[in-house]
């Protein structure tokens, strides 16, 4: 054993034995909380119905209303608790106020136990009492999420008063040490940066730290007049980056570059900590003052590798506990050595994590009153008392507020104590030894290794295990492995994306042909497609097809037929995979030119990329599904298999506002079955259809079985809808050009062999509805992300926000201000939300609406600075809309809502259903009744609880809905192929004379496709 372990197992044992001096459990409070903590830790089912409830607690105003909630999450639950709420809903029925307030005060305490305060007065005698103890503090602002600048402004005057009264309250206050104190000021605040800024967007730090430092360093003189300490504290992995860019751009500002009060958070559960601390350790030596670090091992672990998984990003924290363990020591270990120039700050309850920087930092020689160890209130109570009587420093983090916003931090802090993962629970629930909490990380990492590669038992030791390729008995939506998402977190991508849209200027006015044939095909007009946000500029031309094109088209599609419907699926499957792999690698390019050619935010041009390569990879995988006879059904003596035929030649008709996805998406389904393509893309998109042709050139479409016709859709669109050699037409459009194609594709016309198929997907009116008990942190986000996201221009965005009249005022406030907030202007800047409608004609025609909504409902706000080049329009919101009016019956596809105020749920769902279209539609609530009900009654193809209403992932959400929105069809869903098949059963009598075989396989291939 090394000296240093002997030491650190010492040193730990040395606070075990002081902690016990001074049993505590757990949890400090006894009661209710501990009865509730213990049962969670037994019964998962239990803690996330017991974190729910307590989440949606403080919303709730009525007593009945607390009541019901119970019920609803707590009915059949089944173990200790079940008693209590029996007892507790036959009270409530009776008494209902009784039982409500029993709860609320109950839950309210689980949550004094981590707040230290509701304001600052009332903090003031947490931090007196700790004085006495001396124990240090640092405050904690609590807050809901700032969705708009008015809320990051509060933020920020808050934090301003804190610090005022802090300073004043704790005047002749001095170092617990006396020795050091310079580097320790009394007045120490954290400061939350996401708090100070409602528009942080990972992929633009330079607009994050320009609205960030004007509204830090108010915050940062007062602090220095005062000679108190500010903290950055560290949140989601999706603002670390910014966060440290800010710190080191605002401190070496020349008014604050020689003030070494200020200190930034490392999280030690992340795989870059090491990285990022050494630079913050380079940079603090060129600015020559010392700074803190609080070194911490992550609050958000839970939270970053789901977001990780359902974005198919490298997960950016370590997949196993000792892993992180480990990382802390090392980091610990790089923070003492560097002394000279930064003070440490341990932010740990894990006695291992503590005993081994005490050890460290005797080995190194670096005194204890050099540095800290930081532990939050309400927690470890029996550690910091241990520390302090070890001579170490200790200060306390002391979050102040009111119940509703401590909630999420509140529901950490649960997590956290009833984790099995963490050290409190082992410790002081499960009674774990001491050589057992004390061992080294290392040892336990090295350990779960070994074990791992003897084990079968899947673990997540690595960022995706790919899935793609499972079996036929796979259920087919799981069996896929979508394509990550572009991470704009990471400066590279940000680079590449800057670096392609640059490319992408430079070949502004190329021209493009149309194919035919595998030929390329030049006619003698070429029509140009403009960038929205400046009409001046064309980014290209595409030869325009007329009457003979088409007709060429269709005859060298029909011709290819034969061919193609013959070549095996596996083949077809290949094929679509190549275009993926192509697109995959050209990604930013295609990005860059969504962003230009149709007006898409980084983001979402990135979205589409995204969808147009799991259109191919799904479909490639779904006809692997499909492609081979299968037997129906065993019956003795006879063998009847189904499979499938292409229908023939497909016409493909897309929109722009999905340039590539929606256009990829409908004609790799169409290849892939084996139907020859005529692709038409929108009008506004054609450079984008363009490039999708080159694509599947260079995967190898052979001549003739993909075509590619720019035109405009009243000529050659609708010749090929009538045409007699067209035998399925894929549109995603308008209804009005959807309705009109499916009623003309019901002729029949001479020399015409098989009835027109029509895949339609037409456009929406979609609700969401926003329930009483909401949380409206998420609901005012995501509203105003489904409304106002690529500028309302998708067929999924909303458009009738249904409100309760119960919490009306409170969702309109934040409603308005955070729209009021959003960045409207050109995408090609990054973290742009708002950005140009597609072109004139949709500009005039959403002016109109608007003046309809005028003269219909009252204008709430309209945002008043859009750039003045370009088809912008300002996001719009009316009021006092009712139900029958025009702009809540009518598709606008612009960034205008329509807000309809309703008494109750019922009316809702009502109004929610009340419309010709059934596409999207959202609900938030955290009632499980009301869900349930959502669930169930509302009408559209895509019902979203809890999550904005547009942002279809393939395979995981099929797209498409119903009434006017569409023929029921589901992109991206397993049963969409079959729309592009004719399917086929051939039926066999295989017994003679009373004989028969006994066994018949599950598939037959020899008559799928009889060679000629
Ligand atoms: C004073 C103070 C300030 C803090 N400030 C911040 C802050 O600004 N930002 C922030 O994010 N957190 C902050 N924290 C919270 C802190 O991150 C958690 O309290 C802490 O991670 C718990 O670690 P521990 O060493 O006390 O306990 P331990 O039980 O030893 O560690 C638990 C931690 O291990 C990590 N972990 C759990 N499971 C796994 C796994 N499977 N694989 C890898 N790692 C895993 C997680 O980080 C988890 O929180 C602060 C904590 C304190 C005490």
């Amino acid at each position: 054993m090394s000296s240093l372990q002997r030491e650190i197992e010492a040193r730990g044992e040395r606070i075990f034995t002081l902690v016990d001096q001074h049993p505590e459990s757990l949890f400090s409070k006894a009661g209710f909380y501990q009865g509730m903590m213990a049962l969670s830790m037994r019964d998962e089912h239990f803690k996330v119905q017991l974190f729910r409830f307590v989440d949606v607690l403080p919303s709730l105003r009525r007593s009945s209303d607390i009541v019901e909630h119970l019920e609803e999450y707590f009915a059949g639950i089944r173990n200790g608790f079940a008693p209590f709420i029996d007892t507790g809903v036959r009270l409530a029925r009776i008494v209902p106020w009784v039982s409500g307030r029993v709860l609320r005060w109950n839950v309210s305490g689980m949550a004094r136990q981590f707040i230290a305060g509701k304001n600052p007065n009332d903090v003031m005698k947490t931090l007196r009492k700790r004085r006495a103890q001396k124990i240090g503090f640092t405050v904690d602002l609590l807050g809901e999420a700032v969705v708009s600048e008015k809320e990051a402004d509060e933020y920020a005057a808050r934090c301003l008063d804190l610090l005022d009264g802090l300073g004043r309250e704790t005047r002749g206050w001095t170092d617990p040490l006396e020795k050091n104190s310079a580097l320790f000021p009394v007045v120490n605040l954290s400061v939350k940066i996401s708090a100070l800024y409602s528009q942080m967007n990972p992929a633009d730090p330079a607009d994050a730290i320009a609205h960030l430092a004007p509204k830090l360093r108010p915050i940062l003189r007062r602090a220095r007049e005062l000679g108190a300490f500010i903290n950055f504290d560290m949140e989601s992995y999706v603002h670390k980056n910014i966060t440290l860019e800010l710190f080191k751009t605002i401190f070496t500002e020349k008014e604050f570059k020689d003030w070494p009060h200020a200190g930034i958070v490392i999280q030690a559960y992340l795989r870059d900590a090491e990285a990022n601390l050494r630079d913050l350790i380079s940079w603090a030596h060129a600015r020559g003052t010392r700074f803190t670090v609080r070194l911490v091992k992550g609050a958000y672990w839970d939270y970053e590798t789901i977001k990780s998984r359902q974005n198919g990003w490298d997960c950016p924290v370590y997949f196993q506990k000792p892993e992180s363990d480990v990382n802390f020591e090392e980091l610990t270990r790089l923070l003492l050595k560097n002394e000279s120039i930064v003070t440490a700050a341990f932010g740990s309850h894990n006695v291992r994590s503590i005993a081994h920087g005490q050890a460290l930092a005797d080995e190194l020689g670096v005194d204890r009153s050099r540095f800290e160890f930081q532990l939050l209130y309400g927690m470890a109570g029996p550690i910091k008392r241990a520390l302090v009587e070890m001579g170490y420093r200790v200060r306390e983090y002391c979050p102040v507020g009111e119940l509703l916003p401590g909630m999420s931090y509140l529901v950490r802090r649960l997590l956290e104590n009833t984790s099995n993962e963490g050290f409190l629970r082992a410790k002081f629930s499960e009674n774990v030894s001491a050589d057992e909490l004390l061992r080294d990380p290392k040892e336990l990492v090295r350990q779960n290794r070994a074990n791992l590669s003897e084990t079968t038992i899947p673990a997540i030791t690595e960022d995706r295990a790919p899935k793609n390729g499972a079996s036929i008995e796979s259920p087919p939506g799981d069996i896929y492995e979508n394509s990550p998402l572009v991470n704009f977190v990471y400066q590279e991508s940000q680079e590449k994306m800057r670096t392609a849209l640059h490319e992408v200027r430079n070949r502004f006015g190329e021209k493009y042909p149309l194919v035919i044939g595998g030929e390329k095909v030049w006619t003698d007009k070429l029509t140009p497609s403009v960038n929205p946000s400046a009409p001046k500029e064309v980014v290209g031309y595409v030869a325009e097809a007329g009457i003979p094109e088409a007709e060429r088209a269709v005859k060298v599609a029909r011709a290819a037929v034969d061919k193609w419907s013959r070549t095996p699926f596996e083949e077809r499957a290949r094929l679509l995979e190549r275009a993926a792999a192509i697109m995959d690698r050209r990604r930013y390019e295609l990005s860059a030119l969504e962003v230009l050619e149709v007006g898409k935010p980084w983001a979402e041009a990135d979205g589409d990329i995204r969808e147009a390569m799991d259109f191919c990879r799904f479909y490639a995988e779904q006809m692997r599904q499909i492609g081979r006879p299968r037997l129906t059904q065993h019956v003795p003596g006879e063998e009847s298999y189904q499979h499938y035929w292409p229908r023939g030649v497909a016409l493909v008709i897309a929109p722009w506002n999905f340039p590539i996805a929606i256009l990829c998406g409908m004609v790799s389904a169409a290849l892939v079955t084996g139907n020859t393509v005529i692709m038409k893309p929108s009008e506004q998109s054609i450079i984008c259809g363009a490039m999708l042709m080159e694509i599947f050139q260079e995967a190898g479409v052979p001549p003739g079985v993909l075509n590619f016709l720019s035109g405009r859709g009243s000529v050659i669109g609708a010749h090929l809808v009538d045409h007699k050699d067209v035998d399925l037409i894929a549109f995603t459009g308008s209804r009005e050009v959807g309705l009109r194609i499916w009623e003309s594709a019901g002729i029949t016309r001479p020399g015409q062999r098989e009835l027109k198929r029509v895949v339609c997907e037409m456009g929406g009116k979609n609700p969401v509805i926003i329930d009483s008990d909401a949380d409206l942190d998420e609901a005012v986000v995501d509203s105003t992300y489904s409304a106002f996201g690529y500028q309302g221009q998708k067929c999924s965005a909303l458009s009738r926000l249904i409100l309760l009249e119960e919490n009306y005022d409170r969702v309109m406030e934040r409603l308005l201000s955070a729209t009021g907030s959003l960045r409207v202007g050109n995408p090609e800047e990054p973290g742009i939300m708002v950005g140009p409608v597609i072109d004139e004609a949709a500009y005039k025609r959403i002016q109109e609406y608007i003046e309809i909504g005028k003269s219909e409902a009252t204008l709430a706000y309209q945002a008043k600075e859009v750039p003045p080049e370009g088809y912008f329009i300002p996001p719009t919101i009316f009021t006092g809309v009712k139900p029958n009016m025009r702009i809540a019956r009518e598709e606008i596809f612009g960034p205008v809502l329509s807000v309809i105020k309703v008494r109750d749920l019922d009316k809702a769902f009502e109004v929610a259903n009340g419309t010709d279209y059934a596409l999207t539609a959202g609900f938030f609530s955290r009632s499980p009744a009301d869900i349930d009900r959502a669930k169930a009654e509302i009408e559209a193809g895509n019902v979203y609880i809890n999550r904005s209403c547009t942002g279809a992932v393939v395979g995981r959400h099929p797209f498409g809905g119903f009434k006017m929105s569409g023929g029921g069809t589901k992109a991206g869903g397993a049963d969409y192929l079959l729309q592009f098949l004719l399917p086929r059963v051939v039926t066999e009598n295989v017994t003679r004379h009373g004989f028969a075989p006994e066994e018949t396989p599950e598939y037959r291939d020899e008559f799928l496709w009889p060679q000629r």
